[in-house]
């Protein structure tokens, strides 16, 4: 095609179209292309003016066709968009970088189930309909001059993803013409014999039917010829790929097929249409249950039309069409026609035409159940809640919008998360948190341990992520446990010389309601049961080996001085009171004497009764131990334990108790009841538990 002959093409329907940018990017494609030459032998500049060309064919802009001219400079040739830019300005030049970035998303889908990812990516990437329109009709050329690449492989590959991928998008938009053509040359590629043996066998029933076709079109016209109708009869036969399709669908044979041939009837209005059925149903009998009429609620993508089947001359089954010449070119060429309608209306608006065709692609989108979609200035958002994003292999993962590289892990595989030590997008190094982009490559670092990832909670947006992370978490808290609980078990037991064996734990599993050792030592890690408990439960008859000494209330008198013989004294419960505490004891009179710690909170509630305090003091010389309290805060490691017990033992305090009491992501709070002589020999303790480097933490739990 001439220069001359695409301006002539555009004047005709454009009269006021700027003839000089159409020219300029002419000579300008050409010389940037200069010398490159197509698979075809051709030179290069001829695919870009074919593709305008088809651009012409449905009447598109001037800006259109330019970037039609141009949209392979940036990525072929030495152009910027900078020079694109200054030489045709912005519009032009975003158009044009639009194309590219389309083109640089295309790549080797690994499966059709990516295709309406990719299908929406496509939509979401296209911040302009004719970034859409220009990509459709490279495609279409394209695919007209595939015969030319010699890989075969490689002619499959590029059929399989227009036909997975582009045919649909522009049935989505309507352009059912360009649907079908890039439809049936896919076919031709993918599945060359059986497209050679459907055509032959369509040659062959169109022989044996065509005196029926071209009977029934003569009736037809009669028909309306009778009635005065203004209307253009068709007979249409089928496309190759329509009919396999319908072939592999309705598991029909071709012959089985009575749709191959269809009639349309074109007439001029909407009442003309109805008129026209009703000369057909009046005149032929209709079959039940076949009528449809897409002129009154048209079809989600826009298509208007009146469906009918009737028994028509000699009983054949009469498929027919009928429609207005418009709704015709509308359901060919699509939204296009319907705009180069408007324009015509609004001569010299080229922009808000522009718009307010893209608001009716948006229309027909929404209708198609997409709700949340919606149009921002002439950006097509259509997509917006979702992003898109590759593997390194190109299989396309589509995340929430705000979803991180962490998502994406876990969109692939759990164990991909699990593992996710870092990631690199677009081969830069990321964090894990990073938000993606649409189109990004990420991939995925493993390590070879699962990761932490108390951290990370926050930073997933997907229900997957989040569960996923959750269930790892637990996991690792419940193993910790389980360390934990049978640490514990092992010091209660190694202080009294016993040995935890399998065999005498399982004593304890029935009074517990546990059935493994795993879940007693998961029981007693969560410090649903202390250690103590268990080796009682194990040794009933043989009860903890308690010092004489040890200070036991029921059978010795409080060692107390201060306290008065006829008044029952008690320490206050919850209290882990050792010699040498400073202490003070309260009169109730019906109950008699409490003895507190003089720090304890519990005092405050008898402020204002100085009457009821009684000064104590512990007596000189005792004979028993008593059991102090500890809380231990430790660094999340289960090894810790044996150094906490030896530290102890060495000072010759005694553990009675071990329990659990509360955790969190990397600490864990360890309460610890030793016996001890006396408030010094508890203090000596403390402090060299808390030389220890794994203690966060250590203090005494007085009451
Ligand atoms: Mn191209």
């Amino acid at each position: 095609m001439r220069q001359y002959e695409l301006i002539d093409s555009v004047l005709s329907y454009k009269p006021e179209s700027d003839q000089e940018v159409l020219k300029k990017a002419y000579v300008y494609g050409t010389k940037m292309h200069g010398r490159q030459l197509r698979a075809s032998g051709d030179p290069y500049f001829s695919h870009p003016i074919e593709v305008a060309r088809i651009l012409a064919e449905l009447k598109l802009d001037t800006t259109t066709l330019v970037c039609a001219l141009l949209h392979d400079t940036i990525e072929d040739t030495s152009a910027t968009i900078k020079d694109i830019e200054s030489n045709f300005g912005s519009e032009v030049a975003k158009l044009v970088d639009g194309v590219t970035k389309l083109t640089l998303l295309e790549g080797n889908l690994e499966s059709s189930k990516q295709a309406e990812n990719f299908r929406k990516l496509l939509l979401a990437s296209a911040s302009d309909i004719r970034i859409l329109l220009i990509k459709l009709a490279d495609r279409l050329h394209n695919m007209r001059t595939l015969n030319f690449i010699k890989d075969q492989n490689k002619r499959k590959r590029i059929s399989l993803e227009t036909l997975d991928i582009y045919a649909p998008l522009a049935g989505r938009i309507g352009m059912h013409e360009i649907k079908e053509e890039l439809e049936d040359l896919s076919f031709s590629h993918i599945e060359p014999r059986i497209r050679d043996i459907i055509t032959e066998r369509l040659k062959v029933s169109k022989r044996k039917k065509s005196k029926t076709v071209v009977l029934i079109e003569k009736e037809l016209n009669k028909v309306f010829y009778d009635n005065k109708t203004e209307c253009s009869v068709t007979g249409r036969l089928k496309k190759p790929y329509s009919v396999w399709k319908k072939l592999e669908i309705q598991q029909k044979s071709l012959d089985q097929l009575s749709d191959i041939f269809g009639f349309r009837v074109c007439v001029n209005s909407i009442s003309e249409c109805y008129n026209s059925l009703g000369i057909l149903h009046g005149k032929w009998q209709a079959i039940p249950g076949r009528f449809k009429d897409y002129i009154s609620t048209p079809k989600k993508n826009g298509y208007q039309s009146l469906h009918t089947t009737l028994i028509g001359p000699k009983n054949q089954r009469v498929e027919v069409q009928i429609r207005t010449h418009k709704m015709n070119e509308m359901c060919e060429k699509g939204l296009a026609v319907h705009w180069a309608y408007k324009d015509k209306n609004d001569a010299g608006n080229d922009y808000l035409a522009s718009i307010e065709w893209i608001n009716d692609l948006v229309d027909i989108l929404n209708r198609d159940g997409a709700t949340e979609e919606f149009l921002e200035n002439t950006k097509l958002e259509l997509f917006n809640d979702q992003i898109y994003a590759f593997t390194p292999k190109g299989t396309l993962v589509a995340l929430p919008r705000d979803a991180t590289a962490l998502d994406f892990a876990y969109a692939v595989h759990t164990d991909l998360g699990n593992f996710c030590s870092s990631v690199k997008i677009n081969g830069a190094d990321k964090r894990r948190r990073t938000k993606l982009q649409n189109g990004d490559e990420v991939e995925i670092i493993k390590s070879k341990t699962p990761v932490a990832l108390e951290s990370l909670q926050e930073f997933v947006k997907t229900g997957k992520a989040k569960s996923a992370i959750i269930r790892s978490l637990k996991e690792k808290e419940t193993h910790n446990q389980r360390l934990i609980g049978k640490a514990i078990i092992k010091s209660i037991f190694s202080s009294h010389r016993k040995k935890p064996t399998r065999d005498i734990l399982e004593r304890s599993f029935g009074p517990l309601g546990v059935s493994s050792l795993v879940k007693l030592y998961g029981l007693v890690g969560e410090g649903l049961a202390s250690g103590s408990q268990v080796y009682d439960l194990v040794f009933p008859n043989n009860k903890r080996k308690k010092r004489i000494k040890n200070y036991i209330e029921d059978n010795i008198s409080i060692p107390v001085t201060g306290l008065y013989s006829d008044l029952p004294a008690k320490f206050s419960n919850n209290s882990f009171l050792v010699p040498g505490d400073k202490i003070v004891g309260i009169i109730i009179p019906e109950s008699g004497i409490t003895i507190y710690y003089v720090g304890s909170d519990e005092l405050l509630e008898y402020e204002n009764s100085p009457e009821s305090w009684v000064k104590l003091d512990w007596k000189k010389e005792i004979e028993f131990t008593f059991i102090a309290r500890i809380i231990v805060t430790l660094i999340n490691e289960v090894g810790v334990l044996n150094s906490i017990t030896s530290t102890i033992a060495d000072y010759g305090g005694n553990i009675s108790n071990l329990i659990l009491n509360e955790k969190d992501n990397d600490f864990y709070n360890l309460i610890i009841d030793i016996n001890v002589n006396d408030n010094k020999h508890i203090n000596a303790i403390v402090e060299s538990l808390d030389g220890l480097p794994v203690i966060e933490s250590v203090k005494r739990f007085i009451g």
